[in-house]
């Protein structure tokens, strides 16, 4: 045994990334709100802690992975929360996307308190957590990332320290706002190429070969059929909710305001996501904007 991990949010990513702890040596304490995600990661040999706080006196080693800011701030500083019952020399893994000031500020807290504090966002999605290919964008110290990359390592192939604390949420954020505009445009695409008699498959073997070529062409499409295992393949189920697109957006449309850059595909991003949040889309997969888009075009 490798020594004992805490992990607190189970979901689309979570899972995967802690059955992945677990295969490679270490054992696993685990906490969700859902009682069928901790059940799931039981099977799979972790053990169900009753609150964060309950992790927290279990672990000095403590990755979370929960869906934005007010959820984090909850799990680490709510009643029951990680600082509650916080040791000592733990070392925390945010890898969460939110706002950079959270980070900063939970970052600060874990510091009063002896610890250590990392945000560590991902990119990959489902497919790249199951299969341990994430990579880690790492805000903190030069310790602080070398100690987390230990853990992280076993989840990733790309860690990558960007600075200090917040910075790994700020490259996260530009990352996402781009990959909401490409996945609007390969869909926008892919729409126009179909209604014009092109196979959707054949379409996408020439964008994959052709200067339109992107991860939402190539890796993610967003057609039902044209690539196995993607949610568009799985009616939009599962992968990277609609929700949490439009939340990243509107991080990146805060830090663009803040700064003062513009960015005006990221605006109109973040308002054809609000836009289908309104309109029932909210919990499907991001790349059901392709659908939405085939809805407009048929009513
Ligand atoms: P998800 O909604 O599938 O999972 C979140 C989990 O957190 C759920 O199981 C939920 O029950 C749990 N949770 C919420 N509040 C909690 C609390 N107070 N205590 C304990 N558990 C709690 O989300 P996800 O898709 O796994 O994404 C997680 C984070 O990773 C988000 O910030 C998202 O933006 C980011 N992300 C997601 C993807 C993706 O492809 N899904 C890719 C990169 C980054």
């Amino acid at each position: 045994d490798k020594g004992c991990v805490g992990f607190v949010g189970l979901g689309n990513m979570g899972a995967h990334m802690a059955r992945n702890l677990i295969k490679k040596g270490h054992s696993l304490v685990v906490f969700d709100l859902s009682e069928s995600a901790c059940n799931s990661l039981k099977e799979a040999g972790a053990k169900i802690a009753s609150s964060p706080a309950a992790v927290a006196e279990s672990s000095q080693k403590i990755v979370t992975m929960l869906p934005s800011s007010p959820h984090v701030k909850a799990v680490y500083c709510g009643p029951g929360g990680i600082y509650s019952k916080f040791q000592k020399g733990t070392l925390l893994m945010d890898s969460s996307t939110i706002d950079p000031a959270v980070s900063q500020e939970m970052a600060e807290k874990a510091e009063e308190l002896g610890g250590v504090m990392v945000d560590s966002p991902v990119s990959g999605g489902i497919l790249a957590a199951r299969d341990a290919l994430l990579t880690f964008m790492v805000g903190g110290t030069e310790s602080g990332f070398a100690e987390s990359k230990k853990i992280l390592d076993l989840m990733g192939k790309n860690v990558i320290h960007c600075g200090p604390s917040g910075t790994g949420q700020a490259a996260k954020i530009c990352n996402n706002m781009l990959l909401a505009i490409s996945m609007i445009g390969t869909s926008e695409a892919m729409n126009l190429g179909i209604k014009l008699g092109l196979d959707a498959k054949m379409l996408a073997s020439i964008l994959n070969v052709s200067s339109g070529r992107c991860w939402s062409s190539e890796m993610y499409n967003p057609v039902p059929g044209v690539k196995e295992g993607v949610p568009s393949s799985n009616n939009y189920k599962g992968g990277f909710g609609t929700a949490l697109m439009l939340k990243d957006l509107g991080l990146a449309q805060n830090a663009a305001g803040a700064t003062q850059s513009p960015t005006p595909l990221g605006g109109m991003a973040l308002n054809l996501y609000r836009i289908m949040c309104n309109n029932g889309f909210s919990e499907m997969d991001f790349s059901s904007v392709y659908k939405f888009l085939q809805k407009r075009e048929s009513s």
